[in-house]
């Protein structure tokens, strides 16, 4: 099967464009946010602005070049994920960070007195922390991630963010606060623990943003050898499969790199299988609440569990 881009007329822009919008993308929101800070912007207003502007700029690039045209077709999911958004984005990241850095503490000043001071290496390069705080962020999001699909109570949470029946930056945000706060805590386990400061953890958030919204945009990007690190656009749509088969891979957060350690990594088109495209996605229950209450109603309610889910 041919892949979609394949089948249509490109201009050499559109392809150029393609190829660059996520790597562009990946060099410049943290880049922009470390600019910002250094002139003494407040670390909400640098990341949240260049943010915002980066998800605009998402949304045009699907309007004028998108993977699907149907995914561009609002479902009434609008006002869903912007209640979504700026509660598990916005509102639960001011509470919840305070509360695990405490929860954290003691242990941190643990292993730090263990090795003779901060276990984070603050005289590296920026770009050489950034590289780290990836990986040792990501380690913990991956089995955060993977635990929610495979323990029936987690993937209750979880499935709210599955719920959403096409792809598009915007239902990045889509997310159950419980579910959130369990791959908040997961994801900020080591980089507390080892100490990450301000600076490149604000970098890191841009890098997550621009990883985010490529997992979900309906935008026909195409990324290359970038395929090797970096779990987005076609590896994550496959994650959204409503064929759990297919979904219960590729848990990385911003990286794939942990998916092809443990033996989770699934692309079709790369691993030489016949079907090439992701199929319908979401979940398998067709009465899944799309509305916001329903979608914080739905982990508590019998029958939600993951066995309804499976073909
Ligand atoms: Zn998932």
């Amino acid at each position: 099967m041919k892949s979609m881009s394949d089948t249509k007329q490109t201009s050499v822009l559109y392809a150029v464009v393609q190829r660059i919008l996520f790597p562009l993308a990946l060099v410049g929101t943290p880049t922009v946010i470390y600019v910002l800070l250094e002139q003494g912007v407040s670390v909400a207003l640098s990341t949240y602005a260049v943010v915002v502007g980066l998800g605009f700029l998402f949304w045009l690039a699907e309007l004028t070049m998108p993977y699907r045209r149907e995914w561009n077709t609002p479902k009434g999911d609008f006002f869903t994920d912007l209640i979504s958004g700026t509660v598990a984005y916005v509102i639960l990241p001011i509470f919840l960070r305070p509360v695990y850095i405490a929860l954290l503490a003691g242990l941190a000043v643990w292993l730090a007195a263990q090795f003779g001071g901060s276990l984070w290496p603050s005289d590296w390069p920026l770009i050489a922390q950034l590289v780290l705080l990836m990986l040792v962020a990501d380690a913990g999001r991956y089995w955060g991630h993977r635990l929610a699909h495979e323990v029936p109570l987690l993937w209750r949470f979880h499935a709210v963010h599955h719920s959403a029946q096409r792809l598009w930056w915007w239902n990045a945000t889509r997310a159950h606060p419980v579910d959130k706060a369990w791959f908040m805590f997961t994801e900020l386990f080591f980089p507390i623990l080892l100490g990450a400061d301000g600076m490149v953890l604000s970098m890191y958030l841009g890098v997550t943003a621009v990883c985010g919204y490529s997992q979900h945009c309906n935008i026909d990007l195409k990324l290359g050898p970038l395929y090797w690190i970096f779990n987005v656009v076609e590896l994550h749509r496959w994650h959204h499969s409503k064929d759990v088969r297919q979904s219960d891979n590729n848990y990385g957060n911003n990286l794939i790199v942990y998916d092809r350690l443990f033996g989770t990594y699934y692309h079709p088109e790369r691993q030489g299988q016949p079907q090439e495209q992701v199929g319908t996605i979401g979940l398998i229950n067709p009465n899944y609440p799309q509305n916001y209450l329903g979608q914080l109603r739905a982990p508590f309610i019998n029958g939600l569990d993951k066995s309804d889910e499976t073909i």
